[in-house]
């Protein structure tokens, strides 16, 4: 006989089973025992009367794996749980065998609203993960994943993976470093986004690319700002226009909607389709800021306020908190140096650059940012006269030499876009914190305390490697 799964068991009333799973709730009820038995899919009751049965049931625990096999059985009318898809039947059990027995818990499974703290969550995090609500986020993390895959391919798009061990890519944010073994002294760069990458597969002829892309930033965290990496929907299109690129994720996003309300019961709605435009100017003028809450009922969480904001300035004021690579001068880019400064406005660079305004688009859901992109700059000289603004020495501009070299072979005009998926996720669960929607993140001050990480090496690597450690 084959293992029945839980959400399996209505259909099968009258019907022999076999389950496997967790014990999650465990009682004892006069001669009785009753206990749930939980798996992927949900949880069932079972019901121990008598015999061997009997026995191993007074035996269990919670969060121990065992296997139950047993008759499915309808409950009585008043007994049905109306809460629950499996909350009209019970298993009569026959035969329970205890497969692995669990300690008990430093923080219940069963009962979610007696939360533990941050730190025991990570240290335990596979046990927080059994939590309903845990299990919820990451399912749906997965669908919003596997849905823009499949949207995404059917829109002629290819996914393909960038390299991890990289160089410095300018988002703005400080690098993490890899040392190298082969080449002592010398260091990789984990990628803070595949932006150089993808803007060469343009080059490269391949016209529509995406990635559900890891990216890596070393900054301070906020609640809906990883401490390290996160994952992006990075995207590029060649031969576009920024409509284009407008058009193209405005669609994701409403197809996404509608198939998570039809797929998952879900209450999504839209306070403004087709997605509001406002330029940066109004933006700020109107919410004193460009990242701006539309909803009509902050408190509704199936109300989704997306907005594009258009029309930002190319360049802001470099201050000195600005961890930028190009800092020197006192222009920095408002998005990033590869984007295109608006037709009209190129003359402007030579005269009045602070006035020059980009072809940047960032889209709002509920007063974050979720997404960000550009059309990008594809003449040379336009890009070496942005690198001049931001005050790059000749050596920095000697970093960047690969994509001007590549431009001179033949770049189609492109742009992209890249929706950030942890902050996408979170709103649409209804959390407040990155954490909740991201398997294994690292806390609030950039730890794992389940790994011990980050942690230190033996040191026979770093001699490998020709590092010293100078403790500061
Ligand atoms: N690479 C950019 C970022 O990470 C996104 C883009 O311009 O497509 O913000």
């Amino acid at each position: 006989m084959t293992r029945t799964l839980t959400k399996e068991t209505p259909q099968k009333v009258g019907e022999k089973v076999i389950l496997m799973g967790w014990v999650h709730k465990h009682r004892r009820l006069g001669k009785l025992v009753f206990f749930d038995l939980r798996d992927r899919w949900g949880v069932v009751q079972v019901v121990v009367r008598e015999g061997d049965a009997l026995d191993a049931a007074k035996k269990i625990r919670p969060e121990f794996v065992i296997r139950v096999e047993g008759l499915v059985k309808a409950r009585g009318e008043k007994n049905v749980n109306k809460d629950s898809p499996m909350g009209a039947i019970e298993i009569e059990a026959q035969v329970i065998t205890i497969i692995t027995e669990a300690q008990t818990p430093p923080f219940e499974i069963e009962n979610e609203n007696l939360q533990a703290n941050e730190e025991l969550r990570m240290q335990y995090r596979y046990l927080d993960l059994r939590h309903e609500r845990m299990r919820k986020n990451i399912m749906l993390r997965h669908r919003v994943i596997h849905f823009i895959r499949n949207y995404l391919t059917d829109h002629e798009f290819v996914e393909v993976q960038t390299p991890i061990l990289t160089k410095s890519t300018p988002e703005g944010a400080r690098d993490y470093l890899v040392p190298s073994r082969l080449h002592n002294g010398k260091f990789f760069a984990l990628p803070q986004s595949p932006q150089q990458y993808k803007q060469l597969l343009m080059v490269a002829g391949f016209e529509r690319y995406f990635q559900i892309a890891p990216c890596f930033r070393d900054e301070d965290a906020r609640a809906d700002r990883s401490p390290g990496e996160f994952y992006q929907l990075d995207l590029e299109m060649s031969f576009i226009t920024q409509e284009d690129i407008l058009q193209l994720a405005e669609g994701l996003f409403i197809a996404l909607i509608e198939h998570l309300n039809e797929k998952l019961g879900k209450k999504y709605h839209f306070t403004q389709k087709p997605f509001p435009r406002l330029s940066h100017a109004d933006a700020v003028k109107q919410y004193g800021k460009d990242k701006f809450d539309m909803r009509k009922d902050k408190n509704d969480p199936t109300e989704l306020a997306f907005a594009w904001v258009l029309d930002f300035p190319l360049f802001t004021k470099q201050t000195e908190e600005d961890y930028f690579h190009g800092a020197g001068k006192t222009l920095a880019p408002s998005h990033h140096m590869f984007t295109a400064p608006k037709e009209e406005d190129v003359p402007l660079l030579d005269t009045d650059p602070g006035k020059v305004r980009a072809y940047q688009h960032d889209l709002v859901l509920n007063g974050f940012e979720v997404g960000g992109g550009s059309v990008r700059i594809h003449d040379p000289k336009i890009q070496e006269k942005i690198f001049d603004l931001i005050g790059f020495t000749e050596k920095q501009k000697k970093n960047f030499h690969h994509m001007l070299e590549a431009f001179t072979y033949g770049v189609p005009p492109h742009g992209g876009i890249a929706p950030g998926i942890d902050r996408l996720v979170m709103l649409l669960a209804g959390e407040k914190n990155l954490r909740e929607v991201v398997a294994f993140p690292l806390t609030g001050d950039g730890r794992d305390p389940m790994m011990g990480s980050p942690s230190e090496v033996e040191k026979e690597q770093l001699d490998e490697l020709g590092i010293q450690i100078i403790k500061t």
